[in-house]
Protein backbone atom coordinates (compact mmCIF):
# COMPACT_ATOMS: atom_id res chain seq x y z
CA UNK A 1 0.00 0.00 0.00
CA UNK A 2 0.97 3.86 -0.37
CA UNK A 3 2.54 5.09 2.83
CA UNK A 4 2.72 8.84 3.06
CA UNK A 5 5.37 10.27 5.83
CA UNK A 6 4.10 11.83 8.30
CA UNK A 7 5.34 12.97 11.71
CA UNK A 8 4.28 12.70 14.64
CA UNK A 9 7.03 13.57 17.16
CA UNK A 10 7.28 16.85 19.76
CA UNK A 11 9.95 18.86 17.34
CA UNK A 12 9.67 19.35 13.97
CA UNK A 13 5.92 19.12 13.69
CA UNK A 14 3.91 18.71 10.29
CA UNK A 15 4.59 21.82 8.39
CA UNK A 16 1.16 24.16 7.46
CA UNK A 17 1.29 24.32 3.38
CA UNK A 18 0.34 28.09 3.47
CA UNK A 19 3.63 28.92 5.45
CA UNK A 20 5.15 26.78 3.04
CA UNK A 21 4.44 28.44 0.54
CA UNK A 22 5.12 31.93 2.21
CA UNK A 23 8.80 30.88 3.22
CA UNK A 24 9.62 29.75 -0.94
CA UNK A 25 8.34 33.25 -1.86
CA UNK A 26 10.27 35.13 0.28
CA UNK A 27 13.09 36.44 -1.77
CA UNK A 28 13.59 39.94 0.22
CA UNK A 29 16.57 42.07 1.49
CA UNK A 30 16.39 42.45 5.10
CA UNK A 31 17.14 46.16 5.21
CA UNK A 32 14.18 47.22 2.90
CA UNK A 33 10.75 48.75 4.05
CA UNK A 34 9.34 45.42 2.74
CA UNK A 35 11.06 43.31 5.01
CA UNK A 36 10.40 46.01 7.90
CA UNK A 37 6.93 45.98 7.59
CA UNK A 38 6.71 41.95 7.41
CA UNK A 39 8.77 41.70 10.79
CA UNK A 40 6.88 44.45 12.64
CA UNK A 41 3.53 42.10 11.75
CA UNK A 42 4.54 39.49 12.61
CA UNK A 43 6.11 40.28 16.30
CA UNK A 44 2.90 42.23 16.62
CA UNK A 45 1.06 39.10 15.86
CA UNK A 46 3.21 37.06 18.54
CA UNK A 47 2.11 39.02 21.12
CA UNK A 48 -1.56 38.43 20.38
CA UNK A 49 -0.27 34.59 20.06
CA UNK A 50 1.91 34.81 23.56
CA UNK A 51 -0.94 36.92 25.02
CA UNK A 52 1.55 39.59 26.38
CA UNK A 53 2.01 43.38 26.34
CA UNK A 54 5.50 42.44 26.92
CA UNK A 55 7.73 42.87 24.28
CA UNK A 56 9.03 39.90 22.08
CA UNK A 57 12.33 39.40 20.61
CA UNK A 58 12.80 36.83 17.60
CA UNK A 59 16.17 35.30 17.48
CA UNK A 60 17.88 33.33 14.49
CA UNK A 61 18.24 29.82 16.76
CA UNK A 62 16.15 26.93 17.59
CA UNK A 63 14.78 27.11 20.75
CA UNK A 64 18.00 26.33 22.78
CA UNK A 65 19.52 29.85 21.59
CA UNK A 66 16.39 31.78 23.82
CA UNK A 67 17.36 29.37 26.55
CA UNK A 68 20.69 30.40 26.50
CA UNK A 69 19.90 34.19 26.29
CA UNK A 70 17.90 34.35 29.31
CA UNK A 71 20.21 32.42 31.33
CA UNK A 72 23.20 35.17 29.71
CA UNK A 73 20.99 37.69 30.26
CA UNK A 74 19.59 37.42 33.41
CA UNK A 75 22.22 36.15 35.30
CA UNK A 76 26.03 37.08 36.70
CA UNK A 77 28.39 34.81 38.19
CA UNK A 78 27.86 33.76 41.29
CA UNK A 79 23.85 34.08 41.25
CA UNK A 80 22.11 31.67 42.69
CA UNK A 81 19.63 30.16 40.72
CA UNK A 82 16.83 27.25 41.02
CA UNK A 83 15.99 25.34 37.91
CA UNK A 84 13.04 22.97 38.38
CA UNK A 85 14.00 20.28 36.87
CA UNK A 86 11.86 16.86 35.86
CA UNK A 87 13.56 15.49 32.63
CA UNK A 88 15.85 16.28 29.50
CA UNK A 89 14.92 19.81 29.42
CA UNK A 90 14.97 20.21 32.76
CA UNK A 91 18.89 19.22 32.67
CA UNK A 92 19.30 21.56 30.01
CA UNK A 93 18.42 24.16 32.28
CA UNK A 94 20.94 23.24 34.73
CA UNK A 95 24.09 22.68 32.54
CA UNK A 96 23.09 26.26 31.00
CA UNK A 97 23.49 27.65 34.27
CA UNK A 98 26.44 25.90 35.04
CA UNK A 99 27.42 27.03 32.04
CA UNK A 100 27.64 30.85 32.52
CA UNK A 101 28.47 30.23 36.77
CA UNK A 102 25.88 30.16 38.37
CA UNK A 103 25.48 28.95 42.01
CA UNK A 104 22.52 26.91 40.82
CA UNK A 105 20.12 24.92 42.97
CA UNK A 106 17.54 22.20 41.35
CA UNK A 107 14.42 21.09 42.45
CA UNK A 108 14.02 17.65 41.17
CA UNK A 109 11.32 15.08 40.92
CA UNK A 110 11.59 11.43 38.66
CA UNK A 111 10.73 11.12 35.14
CA UNK A 112 7.55 11.24 34.35
CA UNK A 113 6.42 13.50 38.02
CA UNK A 114 5.93 17.01 38.13
CA UNK A 115 6.56 19.17 41.58
CA UNK A 116 5.27 19.49 44.90
CA UNK A 117 4.63 23.57 45.44
CA UNK A 118 5.79 23.17 48.87
CA UNK A 119 9.14 21.75 48.22
CA UNK A 120 9.39 24.44 45.49
CA UNK A 121 8.42 26.82 47.99
CA UNK A 122 10.54 25.87 51.04
CA UNK A 123 13.74 26.01 48.09
CA UNK A 124 13.32 29.54 46.73
CA UNK A 125 14.70 31.00 49.31
CA UNK A 126 15.25 35.02 49.66
CA UNK A 127 18.40 34.67 47.84
CA UNK A 128 17.20 32.90 44.94
CA UNK A 129 17.54 35.57 41.52
CA UNK A 130 15.72 33.46 39.25
CA UNK A 131 13.88 30.32 38.68
CA UNK A 132 14.30 28.41 35.68
CA UNK A 133 11.34 25.55 34.36
CA UNK A 134 9.52 24.04 31.58
CA UNK A 135 5.88 24.31 31.16
CA UNK A 136 5.62 21.08 29.49
CA UNK A 137 8.78 18.35 30.02
CA UNK A 138 8.75 17.30 25.96
CA UNK A 139 11.05 14.06 27.38
CA UNK A 140 8.10 12.95 29.47
CA UNK A 141 4.97 13.98 28.38
CA UNK A 142 4.32 15.75 32.04
CA UNK A 143 2.81 19.59 32.45
CA UNK A 144 4.03 21.87 35.32
CA UNK A 145 1.45 24.46 37.18
CA UNK A 146 2.97 27.97 36.19
CA UNK A 147 0.95 29.70 37.31
CA UNK A 148 1.24 28.41 41.18
CA UNK A 149 5.14 28.51 40.30
CA UNK A 150 4.53 32.04 39.17
CA UNK A 151 2.92 32.77 42.39
CA UNK A 152 5.81 32.05 44.59
CA UNK A 153 7.96 33.92 42.71
CA UNK A 154 6.40 37.11 42.45
CA UNK A 155 6.22 37.26 46.51
CA UNK A 156 9.54 36.03 46.74
CA UNK A 157 11.24 38.81 43.80
CA UNK A 158 13.00 36.00 41.77
CA UNK A 159 12.43 36.44 38.41
CA UNK A 160 10.78 33.09 36.54
CA UNK A 161 11.68 31.78 33.14
CA UNK A 162 9.44 29.51 31.37
CA UNK A 163 10.60 27.11 28.60
CA UNK A 164 7.19 27.34 27.01
CA UNK A 165 8.84 25.36 24.02
CA UNK A 166 5.73 23.02 23.70
CA UNK A 167 4.33 24.52 26.12
CA UNK A 168 2.66 27.56 23.87
CA UNK A 169 -0.10 26.62 21.71
CA UNK A 170 -1.02 23.54 23.70
CA UNK A 171 -1.25 25.09 27.14
CA UNK A 172 -3.10 28.30 28.74
CA UNK A 173 -1.19 30.55 30.23
CA UNK A 174 -1.82 34.54 31.57
CA UNK A 175 1.41 36.01 31.04
CA UNK A 176 1.24 39.10 32.28
CA UNK A 177 -1.68 38.85 35.05
CA UNK A 178 0.66 35.72 36.84
CA UNK A 179 4.04 37.77 35.95
CA UNK A 180 5.92 35.52 33.90
CA UNK A 181 8.86 37.11 33.27
CA UNK A 182 10.56 35.47 30.18
CA UNK A 183 8.34 32.98 28.47
CA UNK A 184 10.49 30.81 25.68
CA UNK A 185 8.41 29.48 22.06
CA UNK A 186 10.65 27.87 18.99
CA UNK A 187 9.66 27.51 15.39
CA UNK A 188 9.17 23.88 15.20
CA UNK A 189 6.24 22.88 17.75
CA UNK A 190 3.21 24.75 17.89
CA UNK A 191 3.42 27.30 15.10
CA UNK A 192 3.78 24.71 12.33
CA UNK A 193 7.06 25.71 10.55
CA UNK A 194 10.64 24.69 10.66
CA UNK A 195 13.02 24.78 13.07
CA UNK A 196 15.08 28.22 13.14
CA UNK A 197 13.47 30.36 15.19
CA UNK A 198 13.06 30.96 18.94
CA UNK A 199 11.17 33.61 20.16
CA UNK A 200 10.53 35.29 23.78
CA UNK A 201 9.01 37.68 26.02
CA UNK A 202 10.67 39.68 28.29
CA UNK A 203 8.86 41.38 31.00
CA UNK A 204 9.68 44.94 32.73
CA UNK A 205 11.63 43.41 35.83
CA UNK A 206 13.47 41.22 33.14
CA UNK A 207 14.58 44.10 31.16
CA UNK A 208 15.76 45.78 34.20
CA UNK A 209 17.93 42.80 35.62
CA UNK A 210 19.37 43.51 32.62
CA UNK A 211 21.11 46.47 33.69
CA UNK A 212 23.56 45.20 36.16
CA UNK A 213 23.99 41.39 34.88
CA UNK A 214 27.27 40.44 33.88
CA UNK A 215 27.29 37.41 32.07
CA UNK A 216 29.18 37.28 28.87
CA UNK A 217 26.90 38.04 26.08
CA UNK A 218 27.33 38.72 22.23
CA UNK A 219 24.83 37.21 19.71
CA UNK A 220 22.15 36.55 21.82
CA UNK A 221 21.94 39.84 23.89
CA UNK A 222 18.72 40.76 24.24
CA UNK A 223 19.05 44.86 24.57
CA UNK A 224 20.55 45.35 20.94
CA UNK A 225 17.45 43.17 19.75
CA UNK A 226 15.12 44.95 21.43
CA UNK A 227 16.80 48.02 20.11
CA UNK A 228 16.60 46.95 17.01
CA UNK A 229 13.11 45.91 16.94
CA UNK A 230 12.10 49.08 17.50
CA UNK A 231 12.99 50.06 14.04
CA UNK A 232 11.15 47.33 12.17
CA UNK A 233 14.80 45.37 12.30
CA UNK A 234 17.11 42.97 13.54
CA UNK A 235 20.64 43.23 15.39
CA UNK A 236 21.94 40.50 12.63
CA UNK A 237 20.52 38.94 9.16
CA UNK A 238 17.26 37.37 10.61
CA UNK A 239 16.08 34.14 8.91
CA UNK A 240 13.95 36.39 6.38
CA UNK A 241 12.19 33.00 5.37
CA UNK A 242 11.34 31.52 8.85
CA UNK A 243 10.30 34.93 9.56
CA UNK A 244 7.59 34.97 6.39
CA UNK A 245 6.38 31.14 7.17
CA UNK A 246 6.08 32.32 10.55
CA UNK A 247 4.03 35.44 9.97
CA UNK A 248 1.32 33.17 7.30
CA UNK A 249 0.72 30.66 10.11
CA UNK A 250 0.08 32.83 12.39
CA UNK A 251 -2.42 33.95 9.87
CA UNK A 252 -3.49 30.67 9.95
CA UNK A 253 -4.13 30.21 13.57
CA UNK A 254 -6.36 33.63 13.42
CA UNK A 255 -8.63 32.69 10.46
CA UNK A 256 -9.23 29.48 12.35
CA UNK A 257 -11.41 32.24 14.54
CA UNK A 258 -12.34 34.67 12.39
CA UNK A 259 -9.76 36.39 12.00
CA UNK A 260 -8.83 36.80 15.88
CA UNK A 261 -4.83 35.57 16.93
CA UNK A 262 -5.70 34.84 20.15
CA UNK A 263 -8.67 33.12 19.93
CA UNK A 264 -7.36 31.24 17.32
CA UNK A 265 -4.77 30.33 19.80
CA UNK A 266 -7.52 29.10 22.27
CA UNK A 267 -8.49 26.59 19.10
CA UNK A 268 -5.41 25.33 18.66
CA UNK A 269 -4.91 24.71 22.75
CA UNK A 270 -8.47 23.07 22.19
CA UNK A 271 -7.56 21.18 19.46
CA UNK A 272 -4.17 20.06 21.65
CA UNK A 273 -6.26 18.79 24.31
CA UNK A 274 -8.79 16.83 22.42
CA UNK A 275 -6.52 14.89 20.62
CA UNK A 276 -4.15 14.68 23.56
CA UNK A 277 -6.95 12.68 25.17
CA UNK A 278 -8.42 11.16 22.55
CA UNK A 279 -4.66 9.41 22.49
CA UNK A 280 -4.46 8.83 25.94
CA UNK A 281 -7.64 6.92 26.28
CA UNK A 282 -7.27 4.75 22.88
CA UNK A 283 -3.40 3.45 24.08
CA UNK A 284 -4.76 3.17 27.70
CA UNK A 285 -7.81 1.24 26.17
CA UNK A 286 -4.90 -0.69 24.49
CA UNK A 287 -3.50 -1.81 27.35
CA UNK A 288 -1.09 0.58 27.47
CA UNK A 289 0.53 2.68 30.46
CA UNK A 290 1.31 6.12 30.18
CA UNK A 291 4.40 7.97 31.92
CA UNK A 292 3.75 10.94 33.12
CA UNK A 293 -0.42 9.76 34.07
CA UNK A 294 -0.86 12.25 37.05
CA UNK A 295 -0.04 15.26 34.76
CA UNK A 296 -0.15 14.45 31.16
CA UNK A 297 0.62 17.15 29.06
CA UNK A 298 -1.47 18.07 25.56
CA UNK A 299 1.71 18.50 23.47
CA UNK A 300 2.80 15.12 23.86
CA UNK A 301 2.06 11.79 24.97
CA UNK A 302 4.67 9.44 26.34
CA UNK A 303 3.99 5.90 26.79
CA UNK A 304 5.74 3.01 28.16
CA UNK A 305 6.15 0.06 26.19
CA UNK A 306 4.82 -3.02 27.52
CA UNK A 307 7.07 -5.02 29.63
CA UNK A 308 9.28 -6.71 27.62
CA UNK A 309 9.32 -5.05 24.74
CA UNK A 310 11.99 -2.27 23.75
CA UNK A 311 9.46 0.76 22.67
CA UNK A 312 11.98 1.02 19.55
CA UNK A 313 10.12 -2.15 17.83
CA UNK A 314 6.62 0.43 18.47
CA UNK A 315 8.47 3.33 16.21
CA UNK A 316 10.32 1.01 14.08
CA UNK A 317 6.95 -0.75 13.26
CA UNK A 318 5.15 2.32 12.64
CA UNK A 319 7.86 3.23 10.38
CA UNK A 320 7.99 0.76 8.15
CA UNK A 321 4.35 0.03 8.28
CA UNK A 322 3.02 3.39 7.59
CA UNK A 323 5.82 5.79 7.34
CA UNK A 324 4.87 7.81 10.17
CA UNK A 325 7.54 9.20 12.84
CA UNK A 326 7.32 8.54 16.28
CA UNK A 327 10.05 10.02 18.84
CA UNK A 328 11.62 7.37 21.11
CA UNK A 329 12.38 8.03 24.80
CA UNK A 330 15.85 10.78 24.95
CA UNK A 331 18.63 9.14 27.21
CA UNK A 332 17.75 6.56 29.53
CA UNK A 333 14.06 6.85 28.83
CA UNK A 334 15.04 5.62 25.23
CA UNK A 335 13.64 1.48 24.71
CA UNK A 336 11.10 2.40 27.38
CA UNK A 337 8.97 4.92 25.93
CA UNK A 338 8.08 5.94 22.91
CA UNK A 339 5.81 9.65 22.25
CA UNK A 340 3.45 11.09 20.46
CA UNK A 341 2.83 14.88 19.41
CA UNK A 342 -0.36 17.07 19.49
CA UNK A 343 1.17 20.56 18.75
CA UNK A 344 0.64 22.52 16.05
CA UNK A 345 -0.90 21.16 12.90
CA UNK A 346 -2.50 17.41 13.56
CA UNK A 347 -6.30 17.39 13.13
CA UNK A 348 -8.91 14.21 13.83
CA UNK A 349 -7.94 12.22 11.06
CA UNK A 350 -4.38 12.27 11.41
CA UNK A 351 -4.93 11.02 15.39
CA UNK A 352 -7.63 8.67 14.51
CA UNK A 353 -5.00 7.48 11.70
CA UNK A 354 -2.10 7.67 14.04
CA UNK A 355 -4.25 5.41 16.67
CA UNK A 356 -5.38 2.68 13.88
CA UNK A 357 -1.49 2.24 13.11
CA UNK A 358 -0.84 1.27 16.60
CA UNK A 359 -2.89 -0.98 16.89
CA UNK A 360 -1.93 -2.77 13.97
CA UNK A 361 1.68 -2.30 15.31
CA UNK A 362 0.60 -3.07 18.96
CA UNK A 363 -1.64 -6.02 17.61
CA UNK A 364 1.52 -7.58 15.44
CA UNK A 365 3.85 -7.17 18.10
CA UNK A 366 1.76 -8.39 21.41
CA UNK A 367 -0.10 -10.98 19.10
CA UNK A 368 -3.29 -9.71 20.35
CA UNK A 369 -6.10 -8.85 18.67
CA UNK A 370 -6.21 -5.26 19.27
CA UNK A 371 -8.02 -3.77 16.38
CA UNK A 372 -10.67 -1.71 16.89
CA UNK A 373 -10.09 -1.00 21.18
CA UNK A 374 -8.40 2.20 20.37
CA UNK A 375 -10.70 3.70 18.23
CA UNK A 376 -13.92 2.79 19.63
CA UNK A 377 -12.60 4.87 22.78
CA UNK A 378 -11.16 7.71 21.08
CA UNK A 379 -14.12 8.19 19.09
CA UNK A 380 -15.96 8.41 22.03
CA UNK A 381 -14.16 11.35 23.19
CA UNK A 382 -14.32 13.21 20.54
CA UNK A 383 -17.96 12.91 19.92
CA UNK A 384 -18.41 14.73 23.22
CA UNK A 385 -15.30 17.29 23.04
CA UNK A 386 -15.97 18.25 19.79
CA UNK A 387 -18.90 21.45 19.77
CA UNK A 388 -16.63 22.49 23.29
CA UNK A 389 -14.70 25.57 23.02
CA UNK A 390 -11.39 25.64 25.61
CA UNK A 391 -12.85 27.36 28.23
CA UNK A 392 -15.74 24.94 28.41
CA UNK A 393 -13.73 22.34 28.19
CA UNK A 394 -11.48 23.39 31.59
CA UNK A 395 -14.93 24.50 33.35
CA UNK A 396 -16.55 21.40 32.38
CA UNK A 397 -13.90 19.17 34.28
CA UNK A 398 -12.84 21.69 36.88
CA UNK A 399 -9.49 21.82 35.74
CA UNK A 400 -6.57 24.41 36.69
CA UNK A 401 -5.51 27.08 34.03
CA UNK A 402 -2.51 24.32 34.19
CA UNK A 403 -4.88 22.00 32.30
CA UNK A 404 -4.48 19.23 34.82
CA UNK A 405 -7.88 18.28 37.47
CA UNK A 406 -8.06 21.27 39.79
CA UNK A 407 -8.18 18.39 42.65
CA UNK A 408 -5.18 16.82 41.41
CA UNK A 409 -3.18 20.13 40.73
CA UNK A 410 -4.28 21.02 44.14
CA UNK A 411 -2.64 17.94 45.53
CA UNK A 412 0.55 18.67 44.46
CA UNK A 413 0.22 22.49 44.40
CA UNK A 414 -1.50 22.69 47.55
CA UNK A 415 -1.96 25.81 49.77
CA UNK A 416 -0.40 28.42 47.33
CA UNK A 417 -0.71 32.07 49.06
CA UNK A 418 -1.85 34.41 45.77
C1 LIG B 1 12.15 21.31 21.54
C2 LIG B 1 12.38 21.80 22.92
C3 LIG B 1 13.43 22.67 23.24
C4 LIG B 1 14.36 23.28 22.23
O1 LIG B 1 15.15 22.42 21.60
P1 LIG B 1 15.94 22.93 20.30
O2 LIG B 1 16.41 21.64 19.75
O3 LIG B 1 17.02 23.81 20.77
O4 LIG B 1 14.95 23.66 19.45
C5 LIG B 1 13.57 23.12 24.54
N1 LIG B 1 12.69 22.76 25.48
C6 LIG B 1 11.66 21.95 25.23
C7 LIG B 1 10.72 21.63 26.34
C8 LIG B 1 11.47 21.44 23.94
O5 LIG B 1 10.43 20.64 23.69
Amino acid sequence: MLKKVRLFTPGPTPLLPSAQLAMAAADIHHRTPEFRAIYQRVLSQLKEFIGTKNDVILLASSGTGAMEAAVSNLTSPGDRVLVLSAGKFGERWVSLAKAFGCEVDVVSVPYGQTFSIEEVRARNTPDVRVIFVQSTETSTGARHCIENIAALSRDSGALLVVDAITGLGTTHFDVDGWGIDVIIGGSQKAVMIPPGLAYCAVSDRAWQRMETSRSPRYYFDLRKERKSAAKGESAYTPAVALIAALGAALDYIAATSGGNIAQGRDALIHNAEVTAEMTRAALTAMGLKLFAPTAPASAVTAVLAPDGMDSGAIVKGFKEQFAGVLSNGQGEMKGQIFRVAHLGFFDYLDTIAMIGGLEQVLSQLRGRDLLGVGLKVAQQVYARRRGTSLAQLLEADQRCSCGRPAADCAATMATVSA
